[in-house]
Formats: structure tokens, sequence, C-alpha cells
């Protein structure tokens, strides 16, 4: 195993490494947010278009996305019974919201309706942080049950 560290601060604005098993290049670029910071894949650009069909990924690598979403085990208080009919409606997930942080660890897989659920409730979490000063709620804890 290779101790190579997959993630960087956001605050050095290092472009973060693909999240793949045994991928080194340089994540792709996503888009550049309101705020002006620039947003990154989480993969890199060969990664990327071998996850739509487009290509292969390059020897010896292994893509850590799932061929269905995680949240199948309820991880996000609901158990997802999405039909997945193509690979695309799949996306990855930085458990901690912080997108430079490619840690594999870090990743999961979801639908794109758990993603944006995901996004809803962390927003809220955040709204509430702003106005009480209790610990936020965390409610993506993962759970290691077997079904
Ligand atoms: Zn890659
Ligand atoms: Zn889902």
């Amino acid at each position: 195993m290779s101790t190579h560290q997959k993630n960087s601060s956001q605050k050095t604005g290092l472009r973060p490494i693909c999240v793949n098993t045994g991928c080194e290049q340089p994540v792709t670029y996503s888009h550049t947010s309101r705020s002006g910071v620039r947003r990154w894949r989480p993969v890199c650009s060969r990664c990327q278009r071998a996850s739509y069909g487009n290509g292969d990924h390059a020897p010896g690598v292994v893509p850590i996305k799932k061929a269905h979403c995680e949240n199948q085990d309820g991880r996000l208080g609901y158990e997802c019974t999405a039909h997945i009919a193509y690979p695309g409606v799949l996306e990855l997930d930085h458990r901690d919201g912080d997108r430079c942080n490619n840690d594999p660890a870090n990743i999961q897989t979801l639908c794109k309706v758990c993603h944006s659920y995901k996004g809803h409730i962390s927003n809220d979490f955040r709204r509430r942080r702003l106005t009480q000063r209790e610990e936020p709620v965390i409610i993506a804890t993962q759970t290691q049950e077997q079904q």
C-alpha cells in the first residue's frame, strides 16, 4: 500500500489526487462556485470519462464508485430504493462535505436523489448551527449492521 495522501486542505487550493484506487492523476476541473472557488471533480479526467463508459480506466486503476446507492443501508435516515438505470445516476459524495478530502474513507456512492437530499439536510444543519449553540445531530453515521 502506498502512503500517498489523497487529501489536502481546501485552504491551500491544491488540486487533489483522483479518488480511485491505484490512480495518482490530479482530479479534473468541475466548475467555479459563485464565491470564486474552483471546484474539482473527485476523479481525474480519464476516470471521469471511463465512469460514463467512454474509454477505459488506466491499467491497475480500480474505480471506487459502487454500482448501487450506499444509502440502501439507510445511512441518510431512510433506505434508498432507487432503480439505477445507468451509472450516470450514481455520484461520489464526500462524507465530510470537503470536496478536497479525497481519502477513500471519506467517499461514498449516492444516487442523484440521495446526494441532493444530503445537500439539503447539510444546509439545514449549517443554518441551525448559525442560530443555535448546540452540537448538530449526526444522522449520517455509518451503520455496520449486515442485512
Ligand atoms: Zn483517476
Ligand atoms: Zn439513493
